[in-house]
């Protein structure tokens, strides 16, 4: 009995161990499949969810920062091509420039040389390398640092001080036939024509005008830079008090009449007369009046002749050319 009991109890023991052990293992994996179906919800689930969220916090703003860089990356090209078409436009519109310079200049030459015949010799020595005879048009232009010795007027103007007498003399002069005469523009640096150029073509195309055409409207005004006679210090632009506007008008008051017919006395010349652009290259200016001396002056202006024919002439005399006397 005892022993059984013993026995039964060993065996109790034993299978009752055995029991403990079975029920635990049973748990276990009964937990474990409890564990899965109580995924969504649980601690795991949560941190899931927090490691997908930060995942995609740091991936989104790195997808749109992407974007962003090759949007970037085709408005430069965009922007490149364009400053490339820009400056390929300007370069167009330079080389166009030249041809037409060098065109006008064959244009002219042939022009001059036809009339030259018809003019006879010029009865005084003329050195065409003279400081006087200084040949500034659009296609003789002047280096930039061309810098002559400069004289300021009681106006606060500057010239060439070689000229300063007879300007002077020609204005206290006209004044006293009762002309009222100013003088609006002389020596023009080549650092103040570019400064006048670029802020013209500057201003019309803030008006709305595209860089061609503000450049080109500009060209009316202004010489192109390097190519004005006012960089010379022998050029003055002159117009009468009462209207100072340099215009068609302008040639037809008083003073400008005054000037056109008395300047050669002061070795002045009205150097872009009327009808005369194609061999000037210049629209008649009534108010532009150059300094070529005395003699030359007066030679001009009874032969009816612009500058440059006067120095193609020269020219052929020095050269001792078949010169005709006009009849
Ligand atoms: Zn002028």
């Amino acid at each position: 009995m005892d022993f059984s009991t013993v026995g039964g109890e060993l065996c109790t023991e034993t299978a009752g161990g055995y029991g403990k052990s079975s029920v635990k293992l049973v748990a276990a994996d009964r937990n474990r499949h409890k564990g899965k179906s109580r995924y969504w919800g649980s601690v795991l689930f949560y941190k899931h969810i927090i490691l997908g969220t930060t995942v995609l916090l740091i991936l989104i703003p790195l997808l749109g920062l992407g974007g962003m860089i090759y949007k970037y990356s085709r408005l430069m090209e965009d922007y490149q091509g364009l400053l490339h078409r820009t400056y390929s436009l300007y370069e167009a519109e330079a080389v166009e420039n030249r041809r037409k310079i060098s065109e006008a200049g064959r244009k002219i030459s042939l022009e001059i040389s036809g009339w030259n015949d018809r003019v006879g010799k010029i009865p005084f020595k003329v050195n065409t390398d003279d400081w006087n005879y200084i040949l500034v048009n659009d296609w003789n232009p002047l280096p930039a640092a061309f810098k002559p010795q400069l004289d300021v007027l009681d106006d606060g103007h500057q010239v060439d001080y070689r000229i300063v007498d007879d300007l002077v003399k020609m204005l206290s002069d006209a004044k006293e036939e009762g002309m009222d005469l100013l003088v609006c523009s002389a020596y023009r640096s080549y650092e103040r024509q570019a400064d006048l150029f670029g802020s013209s073509i500057e201003e019309l195309m803030d008006q709305g005008l595209t860089y061609i055409d503000a450049y080109y409207k500009t060209r009316e005004q202004y010489a192109v830079v390097s190519y004005s006679e006012h960089h010379t210090g022998l050029a003055v632009d002159i117009v009468g008090k009462s209207h100072q506007m340099l215009d068609e008008r302008q040639g037809r008051t008083k003073e400008a009449m005054w000037l056109a017919e008395n300047c050669a006395r002061y070795g002045f010349i009205l150097r872009y007369p009327k009808g005369k652009k194609n061999v000037t290259g210049i629209e008649y200016e009534s108010w532009h009046f150059r300094y070529v001396g005395k003699e030359a002056a007066e030679f001009i202006d009874e032969n009816d002749l612009t500058f440059e024919e006067f120095l193609k002439t020269a020219e052929a005399d020095q050269k001792n050319m078949a010169h005709p006397v006009p009849d």
